[in-house]
């Protein structure tokens, strides 16, 4: 498992946002359009532009050793508009050779040739949004994919590369404690069967308040799982994939030892990383701003914000301890110290003691940590630190 970095300020992780879909799933409040295909090369100049604009007024050292493509389904373009905007990044800065290169992609967007080419670019992460094995559960959210297709996509992508990750949900409409765990038994038996299966994410369904998946299925919709059960069905996830020797390094995701996930760890570290694209955020000479989430607004402005916030010194630490209780293996207080100048075990005294003798946080006077059970409630802590 990864170390907590510490002082590591220099820019090392670029995203990429391809907003590209066969199809618009009815959960979906990511900055995803279908049927718009044929703006992929309008769409790609304009990257390539906001790429060279934003690097060039860029003041902090960029030396990239984690790309993310995410969308989006990234495996839908063709492979030569992945090559012109990663070409960019590799002109306008400085790219590793260590490079964790990934890209998201639905399943029955893979085919043997596309694998063949990503590998080619370079690409040495596969991250494919599998989300259910169950046609029923696949069909009430909206997917335009079978478990049949899944399995084929799961199989060429396993082929071709030896790190992917599997993206499952649970909390959907239709789907019972009984139907989660026999996904995660499908899930368990594929991660034998394909050792290349180095990564699972797995995340509760969450609705914006205008999703259109509630008018087929309202918040009161008895085809949800009960509010009360889904702490059942997390515990299920992480007994199931713990027991397969996933190791359980962040609250939804678990990976073969040394294979979590770099790109994301920047993140969770809360260190800056450069995003391109409709939609996307980034966290950038001290400032987290976001581009315009409409497509046709981003390509007229792409470097305008839609959102932009200054990040001031309390807001970075609060911001340092929210992400770093989201690691399983917590905060080392000495590195906090080192990095953001505080002594948490002062500054939340009493914070601290009460969580601990709830038995939510478990601190042994230089590492704090949610325990087991706090994982189930880590908001309610995360607000007491607020
Ligand atoms: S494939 Fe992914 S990004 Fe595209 S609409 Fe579905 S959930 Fe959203």
């Amino acid at each position: 498992m990864a170390n907590i970095a510490v002082g590591h300020e220099s820019i090392r992780s670029a995203y990429i946002h391809i907003p590209f879909c066969s199809h618009k799933c009815e959960f979906c409040d990511f900055a995803a359009v279908a049927g718009m295909s044929h703006l992929e090369d309008e769409y790609t100049d304009v990257i390539c532009n906001e790429i060279r604009d934003r690097v060039a007024t860029t003041a902090s050292e960029i030396r990239i050793n984690t790309v993310f493509f995410g969308g989006g389904t990234p495996g839908l373009v063709a492979p030569s508009t992945l090559e012109r905007i990663f070409q960019t990044l590799c002109d306008s800065c400085s790219v590793e050779r260590d490079l964790e290169f990934s890209m998201e992609t639905t399943p029955h967007s893979i085919t043997e040739e596309k694998a063949r080419a990503w590998r080619s670019l370079g690409i040495n992460r596969i991250s494919i949004g599998i989300e259910s094995l169950r046609d029923d559960e696949l069909s009430a959210i909206g997917r335009d994919h079978t478990r049949a297709q899944a399995l084929s996509g799961l199989e060429i992508a396993c082929r071709h590369f030896d790190n992917v990750n599997v993206d499952f949900m649970y909390g959907l409409p239709t789907q019972t404690i009984e139907s989660w765990g026999e996904t995660l038994d499908d899930l368990t038996s594929l991660t034998s069967e394909f050792p290349s299966i180095k990564h699972v994410s797995s995340y509760c369904l969450e609705l914006a308040t205008n999703s259109p998946l509630l008018s087929r299925f309202p918040r009161s919709s008895i085809e949800y799982p009960h509010d009360d059960s889904i702490a059942d069905f997390f515990l299920l996830l992480v007994q199931k994939l713990s027991d397969s020797g996933f190791s359980h390094y962040e609250v939804s995701n678990f990976a073969r030892p040394g294979f979590a996930c770099r790109h994301n760890l920047v993140y969770w570290q809360n260190l800056e990383y450069l995003a391109f694209g409709v939609g996307s955020h980034r966290y950038v000479d001290g400032i987290r701003s976001s581009n315009f989430r409409s497509l046709a607004k981003y390509m007229r402005e792409y470097t305008a914000d839609e959102m932009s916030e200054s990040i001031d010194e309390s807001t970075r630490i609060k911001e340092g301890l929210m992400l770093g209780l989201r690691m399983r293996q917590g905060i080392i207080l000495s590195e906090f110290v080192d990095r953001y100048g505080i002594d948490l075990a002062t500054r939340f005294a009493r914070e601290i003691e009460k969580l601990k003798s709830g038995g939510l946080i478990e601190f042994d006077g230089r590492h704090l940590r949610v325990s087991d059970s706090g994982v189930l409630v880590s908001n309610a802590i995360l607000a007491e630190f607020m």
